[in-house]
């Protein structure tokens, strides 16, 4: 009688400490979205003329234009309500929402003005808040949100104004004075001591942007982060970092940066000198879905930057790409809510040709730690991702396929997988070039690639 109870106390005590366990471990973990590159058109509409059926794609036909859009365009409203209802019905109640801009069609400067670029941000920012009504986001302008685009001030001026008003309810007071002098701002991540979340405005160091060329440090961004970054490691934060047009190189086109020769070394020397606080980086811009690593001077893996598909499926006209279009993505970012390291990346997209044809679907696209064999995403796993994208052709081609999320499906050569490896290993300029001249250390010759590609498709028919 005696052991039975002994027993059964002892069962009683294990059940309710592996309960406790369970709990302790699942209430660790917390989840948001992030969207970017909505890139609404509102010209677009169904014609007979297919030249006419929006004014994003230039004077390319829009052949197979539906109501959910045409990859030749940008994203008609239908698109961008169907992308925000999607992120209600999968995931309705997430911890917060990062949003990394270019809320405007690609159309020539005459065809926009302030107001029309201020005018667009307000029916996207006023959807969101429509559908998430009580959900904190974080929002970065993209170089597509400023009139002439990419041209944005290193000081105020009308649109960081407008845009501040706008999100007014997204933003601490503190945050709203430094947006309106520079586009940026940092807030406590939720409000909770500990955690903290850094919104920047990239697109002062893109390259296109003139009036910021010859600046040492447009807006004093550079410095400001620098100094929030010190006092979050004297304070023991941990930070996520968002903006929207990222360092080193588009991995759809060699030798394609997008920040100066300048600005690109100073934002990768900044990430080296606080990675140790920097818990991840969330960026838009490209349209794809890549990453990017970076590592420390021994070469350990020290920080990523995710690059987050768009919701536009419009095919860029940058001169060398071939067929860039994508499928509309989002995504969602599972995370520790107590150390935030990212856990996992499940990336939602709408298949746009089936949409049209019959009705539109958001549907899983892939889960990153299912899809590359990794147990999370922090820089080790995501090195190890790379690892197997650089050597193995079955992973390289997976990746390629959810880099336009599932919109082009041929094969991944020897150059396309220099470009992309290259691209994600490498954010520095000089060592870009090495890895592309190197051939991104060629593990295998021709006909390894032959015997792998068909290994991978054995494979891959079982
Ligand atoms: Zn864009
Ligand atoms: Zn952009």
């Amino acid at each position: 009688m005696f052991d039975f109870f002994k027993e059964f106390n002892m069962t009683t005590v294990r059940l309710l400490l592996s309960c406790l366990l369970f709990k302790e471990v699942t209430s660790l973990s917390g989840n948001f979205w992030h969207i970017t590159d909505q890139h609404w058109d509102p010209t677009y509409k169904l014609s007979d003329n297919p030249e006419l059926v929006c004014a994003s794609s230039g004077k390319r036909p829009a052949a197979n234009a539906g109501k959910f859009g045409d990859y030749a365009c940008d994203s008609p409203w239908h698109l961008i309500n169907s992308s925000v209802y999607a992120m209600k019905d999968i995931l309705p109640d997430p911890d917060f929402i990062l949003w990394t801009g270019d809320d405007t069609p690609h159309v020539p400067n005459q065809d926009l003005g302030e107001e029309e670029v201020l005018l667009i941000i307000s029916n996207l920012t006023h959807i969101i808040k429509q559908v998430f009504p009580n959900t904190k986001v974080y929002s970065a302008l993209g170089n597509h949100d400023y009139h002439p685009k990419s041209q944005l001030p290193a000081a105020p001026n009308n649109i960081y104004n407008g845009t501040a008003e706008l999100w007014q309810d997204w933003l601490d007071p503190e945050s709203q004075e430094t947006f309106k002098k520079g586009g940026y701002y940092t807030e406590k991540l939720l409000n909770r001591t500990g955690f903290r979340m850094l919104v920047l405005n990239t697109n002062l160091y893109y390259d296109q942007n003139k009036r910021t060329q010859n600046m040492d440090d447009p807006a004093g961004q550079f410095g400001w982060m620098d100094q929030v970054l010190t006092e979050a490691a004297h304070n023991k934060e941990k930070v996520y970092i968002i903006g929207h047009v990222p360092p080193g190189f588009f991995e759809k086109k060699r030798s394609k940066p997008w920040f100066t020769p300048e600005f690109n070394k100073l934002y990768l020397d900044m990430i080296r000198k606080h990675h140790k606080v920097i818990l991840g980086q969330f960026f838009g811009h490209h349209h794809t879905d890549s990453f990017r690593m970076f590592y420390n001077s021994e070469g350990s893996p020290i920080s990523t930057m995710f690059l987050s598909p768009g919701v536009t499926p419009w095919k860029t006209t940058l001169p060398g790409v071939l067929d860039g279009a994508n499928n509309p993505g989002i995504r969602v970012f599972e995370y520790d809510t107590q150390t935030l390291l990212v856990k996992d990346v499940v990336t939602y997209y709408l298949n746009l040709t089936h949409a049209n044809a019959a009705r539109g679907r958001w549907e899983k696209e892939y889960r990153l730690t299912e899809s590359f064999r990794v147990p999370d995403a922090s820089p080790a796993s995501m090195h190890q991702a790379l690892e197997r994208i650089a050597n193995d052709h079955c992973y390289l081609q997976k990746y390629y396929e959810f880099n336009s999320v599932s919109y082009d499906l041929t094969e991944c050569n020897s150059d396309c997988r220099v470009d992309h490896v290259c691209a994600a290993r490498e954010v520095d300029f000089d060592t870009y070039e090495r890895c592309v001249k190197g051939g991104a250390t060629a593990i295998y010759g021709r006909l390894l690639t032959v015997l792998s590609v068909a290994l991978c498709l054995v494979l891959a028919n079982r």
